[in-house]
């Protein structure tokens, strides 16, 4: 089986995110990407996050069409500052089986060797990166050395310059959204009147 962990905040999940997932996982036939919200990002430790509950939620109501699509509470359980590499763990541990991929956009990718114990997850899993309109694919890859470079696969995927920041300026504007996000996830924020305020 073909597991791919998808890791965010997703505060919301938006189209970006979706195109990103569903073109991984045609790109190597992946099983199932598990879209796996952090409790508290290791590099954003200082923002204020929405409820986890209300980010699990937005991303059951975007993912509940797709057959391969599932989210995950594992970082959310575990509460806390969210390192991927004890998801990868605990991952490996419950699917001993699986061929194990991690879905990260380019910005993320060039970060990765703060994350913690980045040669250790480019070990265990193959890295789908998806190019993110406005950064460079080829200046995150010459940051990384050798071994983490050879677990990178790019992705090709249709350019999106979505982001969830830019999605909760338009909500505190009163402008918007429509087309960023799927409908029923508009709804849920509209609902519970997230993002009106900083
Ligand atoms: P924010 O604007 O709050 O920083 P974000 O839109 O970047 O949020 P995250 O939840 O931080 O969303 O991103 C989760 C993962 O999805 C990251 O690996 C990121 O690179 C990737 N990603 C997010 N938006 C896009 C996009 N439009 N195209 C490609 N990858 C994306």
């Amino acid at each position: 089986m073909r597991l791919a962990l998808f890791g965010g905040t997703f505060d919301p999940v938006h189209y970006g995110h979706l195109r990103l997932a569903e073109e991984a996982r045609e790109a190597v036939a992946l099983d199932r990407v598990l879209f796996i919200p952090a409790a508290v990002s290791p590099f954003r430790t200082t923002e204020r996050l929405s409820e986890p509950e209300h980010r699990l939620q937005m991303l059951r109501l975007a993912t509940q069409d797709n057959f391969h699509f599932e989210v995950s509470e594992i970082e959310i359980l575990r509460s806390g500052v969210s390192y991927t590499f004890d998801t990868v763990s605990a991952l490996h541990q419950q699917n001993p089986d699986a061929e194990l991929y991690l879905v990260l956009g380019t910005d993320t990718l060039q970060g990765f060797m703060a994350w913690r114990e980045p040669h250790a997850i480019a070990q265990q899993c193959r890295l789908l990166v998806g190019v993110r309109p406005g950064y460079d694919l080829q200046t995150a890859l010459e940051r990384l050395p050798e071994s983490v470079r050879q677990s990178v696969q790019a992705v090709p995927m249709t350019p999106l310059g979505i982001s969830a920041s830019a999605i909760r300026q338009r909500v505190r504007e009163g402008r918007s959204i429509r087309y960023l996000t799927p409908p029923n996830v508009i709804e849920y924020i509209q609902q519970h009147r997230l993002y009106l305020e900083l």
